[in-house]
């Protein structure tokens, strides 16, 4: 049995002592009672009885060895500004904020609301809420009145913590009224809101209810805030899910079990180290951001580069798409995590602006988000020369569900796969009509875990046990295992391949293609830089194809000659690689692709519009103009 192999049996079937070694990565006030509890599944209680705190494991035990040491690193091409906050830095700030939020009469288990862009004082927010064991939920800042207002119903927030404004690709985004909109919309009403003045738009001030956050940071300059300690068990927070299949979950995570899971991925997977720099390209408002932005890289005592911008403009607001790898140069990164969206962003800008970097701090790059098309993998990783690590997880899991734990042992990615399942996690890949486990290589199925789920996994559907049940592990006929809703595949050498999700399958005169095998296979064309393939109701063949592409190289393509050209090349890549019948009935060049606002595609509203039904909520779509493009289309 492999190094790896081993690691992840032992986590499975001596799950007591191996997580109860892994628990030794933080710092307990009260070390746990019990390791696993999972005497009521599907739910799982790690580490119960044991006392800790998420704030104090990512900054105050730094204090004693690393005070000096950077901690947060901001960097904003918005406003151009660079600041750097050492561990003793984010210790006083995090204290001012903590106890700012305590004078608004915040106290253990209230929520907080964080409604803000990728600035200090949202992270100083996040840490000051774990450390007196509020619960925050942060809301992507990009969302706008209809998003919030649902997910401040949803919260019951106390308070909420926002700023003047966001800023994208130079232009100011104000805040305020998207917020005092949401707040009116909601049934919900905070009692009290805080706000951090970024000089970027004039605010109106609600009184009694609205305060100005610089004048209580200084009534508490001097603050000491004690870290409350809490049960391992203490809900930390709750996120909502992306909303690319429906209504956003709301994901509720634990605190000592988050910490631990955290904790043990940086050397087990990520392979960072104290003192070692952390880019994480994300955004707060995302699992990932939550994980490796903010208390992953801290748990661990590394440095964190906190980005706001775009990867495609410099400091001073020029155009640069080597911006991060500047960065990388700069604060020396030795670990490096974006997702495939934004290397597809990169690829459309000259590859030599990369090379004018010196990246050899780099030890890896993780992407994650979406599947890792092969042309972008291999771009990005002749561009930087070091090793791309595609991992799986989801909102609900916390931490990678599948990558390669080079820190365990050291393994070859596969172009096209995440790797292998983590370990904690018991993976399966199942029949979805039968619930049969299919054990054979090369059988697709429905990746699904059986619990006991591991340390960092969701606890629960905020407030709603139910549908946390009913959604997520009630799914396959007689068996009680969560589902991803992904398809997978599993190669002879235990490498997994994810499909596509369980509602991107189409149907062609009875034969079921998984649209993202077709996306592969379109994708391949030099010329297309980015694709989605919807299954469209076809009165002959039940279903056929669509393909709608971004151009790599657009001149030329308002011709439709050459439009028809490229449509006919593709067919025929796909014909090669997939057989005629997944060839999609049409290939259509549009200038982008619906994407949701963490960059996910959203085939279900692109088919709706195909098929000329209501495209349902779509409050979490990026750009609306990208449908009405597709909608144009279908209707010549
Ligand atoms: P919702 O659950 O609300 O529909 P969502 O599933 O998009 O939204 P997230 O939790 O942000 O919300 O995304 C998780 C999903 O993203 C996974 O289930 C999977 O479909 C996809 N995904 C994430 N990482 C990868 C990856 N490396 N390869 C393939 N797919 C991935
Ligand atoms: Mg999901």
């Amino acid at each position: 049995m492999s190094v790896y192999a081993e690691f992840h049996r032992r986590s499975i079937e001596d799950r007591d002592a191996f997580w109860a070694q892994q628990a030794e990565w933080i710092t307990w006030q009260t070390p746990p009672q019990t390791i696993c509890d999972h005497s009521q599944p599907p739910f799982t209680r790690w580490f119960a009885g044991g006392t800790t705190n998420l704030c104090h494991n990512a900054v105050d035990r730094h204090l004693a060895a690393r005070a000096d040491q950077d901690a947060l690193i901001f960097v904003s091409t918005e406003v151009g500004i660079e600041k750097t906050y050492t561990y003793r830095a984010l210790h006083d700030e995090v204290q001012r904020m903590a106890a700012t939020l305590q004078s608004l009469g915040i106290t253990t288990g209230d929520r907080v609301q964080i409604y803000m862009p990728m600035v200090p004082e949202a992270v100083f927010a996040m840490l000051a809420c774990t450390r007196i064991g509020a619960i925050h939920s942060v809301v992507f800042g990009g969302f706008a009145s209809g998003s919030l207002a649902s997910r401040i119903e949803d919260a019951e927030p106390k308070l909420i913590v926002s700023a003047d404004a966001g800023s994208r690709g130079g232009k100011v985004i104000p805040y305020k009224p998207l917020l005092d909109e949401a707040i009116r919309l909601s049934r919900h009403k905070p009692a009290a809101v805080l706000l951090v003045d970024r000089g970027l738009a004039p605010m109106e001030r609600v009184a009694g209810r609205d305060h100005d956050y610089a004048t209580l940071r200084q009534q508490h300059r001097d603050a000491q805030v004690p870290c409350v300690w809490v049960d391992a068990t203490h809900t930390s927070y709750t996120l909502y899910t992306s909303g690319t299949t429906g209504k956003p979950k709301g994901v509720q995570r634990d605190t000592g079990g988050y910490a631990v899971a955290l904790a043990a991925s940086l050397p087990h997977i990520f392979m960072g180290k104290p003192g070692e720099t952390f880019f994480c390209t994300s955004d707060i408002g995302w699992v990932v951001g939550h994980s490796y932005i903010v208390y992953g890289p801290l748990i661990g005592g590394m440095a964190t580069i906190l980005y706001e911008g775009l990867p495609t403009r410099g400091l001073d607001g020029e155009a640069n798409p080597a911006i991060w790898w500047s960065l990388v140069e700069k604060y020396k990164v030795s670990v490096m995590f974006s997702a495939p969206t934004a290397v597809r962003v990169l690829k459309k800008q000259d590859p030599a602006a990369l090379k004018q970097h010196d990246v050899s701090s780099l030890k890896a790059l993780f992407l994650a988000g979406e599947p890792l098309d092969e042309p972008t993998g291999r771009w990005i990783a002749d561009a930087l020369g070091v090793p791309i690590i595609d991992n799986y997880w989801q909102t609900e899991t916390g931490w990678p569900l599948m990558t390669i734990a080079n820190g365990v042992e050291k393994r070859a990615s596969k172009f096209g796969s995440p790797g292998v399942p983590m370990y904690g996690f018991d993976v399966r890949l199942l029949d979805e009509a039968t619930g049969e486990e299919l054990t054979e290589p090369g059988r697709k199925g429905v990746v699904v875990v059986q619990g006991p789920t591991p340390p960092g996994f969701m606890q629960t559907v905020w407030r709603d046990d139910a549908r946390f049940v009913k959604t997520y592990w009630q799914s396959i006929p007689g068996r009680e295992v969560y589902s991803t809703f992904d398809w997978g595949v599993r190669d002879a050498d235990g490498y997994y391949f994810i499909l596509g999700r369980t509602d991107d399958v189409i149907n062609v005169a009875g034969h079921r293609l998984g649209t993202r095998e077709i996306e592969e296979a379109v994708s391949s064309h030099p010329n297309v830089a980015e694709v989605a393939v919807v299954g469209v109701a076809d009165a002959l063949k039940g279903q056929v194809a669509m393909a709608f592409i971004v151009a790599r190289d657009a001149a030329g393509l308002d011709d439709a000659a050459a439009r028809l050209q490229l449509e006919g090349e593709v067919m025929r890549v796909v014909d090669g690689q997939l057989g005629a019948l997944a060839r999609p009935a049409r290939v259509l060049v549009v200038n982008t692709l619906p994407k949701t606002r963490s960059g996910k595609l959203l085939r279900r509203a692109i088919q709706a519009v195909c098929e000329q039904r209501d495209t349902g909520d779509l409050t979490t779509m990026e750009d609306p103009a990208a449908l009405e493009q597709i909608r144009a289309l279908m209707a010549r």
